[in-house]
């Protein structure tokens, strides 16, 4: 099959951009020639059938990479199941996501490895990169066989939803990963700090009688990744930072030459604490949304590099989950489906430009992970092709995963995806 894409801003971070022709052929692309050029071309008669993609205003981008995401599968496919979480991604934007481990089991083996990988390939939708467990079940108590997960597929390690609480644990696990060229993703949380809370410590949570989880809960342990990397030498990718602390530790070690990179995901950056009074158990996540003084924190620290990645950390639950009174109530909340607008919005308010935010979004996860990302020639075409302008309202009904968790329902969302490109196939087009 043979794909023009034409009359699209191309915006292909540290490369070129403008307005591209891009040619594929056979999954590959094959020509990136000025707007206009290839479609200029006669065609060569009855050789080839070429389905034309009209991207007139719209942007062109290398596929999005979601580098945290809850697939549930195996185990929970009640919540999501891997096809369903791919056609969400797709649907999104996203050419490929990083799968969590947090399964059941949990994927600590090779087998549930390339399970992972032979379900996602069967879908047929976006790439699936498993990352493995850190500690065997996510115990915190034995190290996996790092080496043979990587050989089924891993592409890094993380007991996310769970830190790693030994020092000595994580430090001998970082030099592990790091000679096998991985990097560890840290769930950063003091357990003991963050006790029986349920949301953000402060004046919301007093106000409805939850207990609280302060800032520290996540700063302290981020503290700690941090003098465990520079004590190793090895890389370490903080997950999910939401406090103004955090974002500071990192800048520090960053300024100081350390190898350590971070993500924060929407939800971070546009709601705040007083969501969970509006939205209840559908703003409840790990790490709690802050306050407002958090939130302007991290929005500071995508716009200074400091944060490196965008990724959701989508936490499909079902309805009747999410319906238990709030401290009992799972954590987390879908994003595929509302991550690329939402992130748009950053633009909107001059916090990144274009650019940069796809790179947040493209190939600075892509490079985390050491995956395959951006977009030239020879390369597979992972395309995403965006709408900018277009607004939509966010329904249950309008997802498609199993699970519609999210304090976004209702509001009206402005861009999507129009066609998401996976190795040359049009895997979603409105
Ligand atoms: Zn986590």
């Amino acid at each position: 099959m043979q794909i023009l894409i034409h009359g699209g801003q191309l915006i292909n971070p540290g490369r070129i951009d403008g307005f591209r022709d891009i040619f594929i052929d056979n999954g590959i692309i094959t020509q990136i020639a000025p707007g206009g050029e290839l479609l200029d071309l006669p065609a060569e008669a009855g050789e080839r059938t070429t389905r034309l993609i009209n991207a007139t205003g719209k942007i062109v981008t290398p596929g999005l990479i979601d580098m945290h995401v809850h697939l549930r599968e195996p185990g929970f496919e009640h919540k999501e199941t891997i096809a369903s979480g791919c056609r969400a991604a797709v649907a999104g934007g996203f050419t490929a996501v990083c799968a969590m481990p947090n399964t059941q089991p949990v994927n600590d083996t090779p087998e549930i490895t390339q399970l992972m990988i032979e379900k996602a390939r069967s879908a047929g939708l976006a790439r699936v990169y498993p990352a493995g467990a850190i500690t065997r079940g996510l115990s915190g108590q034995s190290l996996c066989d790092f080496g043979a997960l990587q050989a089924a597929g891993a592409v890094a390690f993380t007991d996310d939803g769970c830190p790693v609480e030994s020092d000595d644990m994580m430090a001998a696990a970082l030099e592990a990963v790091g000679q096998l060229d991985l990097t560890i993703i840290s769930h950063s949380e003091m357990m003991d700090l963050a006790g029986d809370g349920a949301m953000n410590r402060g004046p919301v949570a007093d106000r409805l009688g939850w207990p609280g989880i302060p800032n520290s809960a996540e700063s302290l342990m981020v503290e700690r990744e941090i003098a465990l990397c520079e004590k190793t030498g090895a890389r370490m990718h903080i997950a999910h930072v939401s406090t103004a602390e955090s974002v500071e530790a990192i800048r520090r070690a960053k300024q100081r030459g350390l190898p350590v990179t971070a993500e924060t995901a929407p939800h971070y950056f546009t709601l705040t604490d007083a969501a969970v009074e509006k939205y209840g158990t559908n703003a409840k996540m790990n790490p709690p949304l802050r306050s407002e003084k958090d939130r302007e924190a991290i929005r500071e620290g995508l716009s200074d590099g400091t944060l490196d990645v965008i990724a959701t950390d989508h936490a499909p639950h079902s309805v009747e989950e999410k319906a238990a009174v709030f401290p009992r109530a799972p954590n987390g909340i879908t994003g595929l489906e509302t991550a690329l607008p939402l992130s748009l919005g950053l633009v909107a308010d001059g916090v990144l430009t274009l650019e940069t935010l796809i790179a947040k979004m493209t190939v600075n996860p892509g490079s985390v992970l050491g995956v395959p990302c951006g977009l030239g020639l020879g390369r597979p075409a992972d395309i995403t092709i965006i709408d900018p302008e277009v607004e939509n309202t966010a329904t249950p009904e309008s997802f498609h995963s199993k699970s519609s968790n999210s304090p976004f329902i209702g509001w009206q969302l402005k861009g999507r995806a129009e066609a998401t490109i996976v190795d040359g196939r049009i895997v979603h087009e409105l």
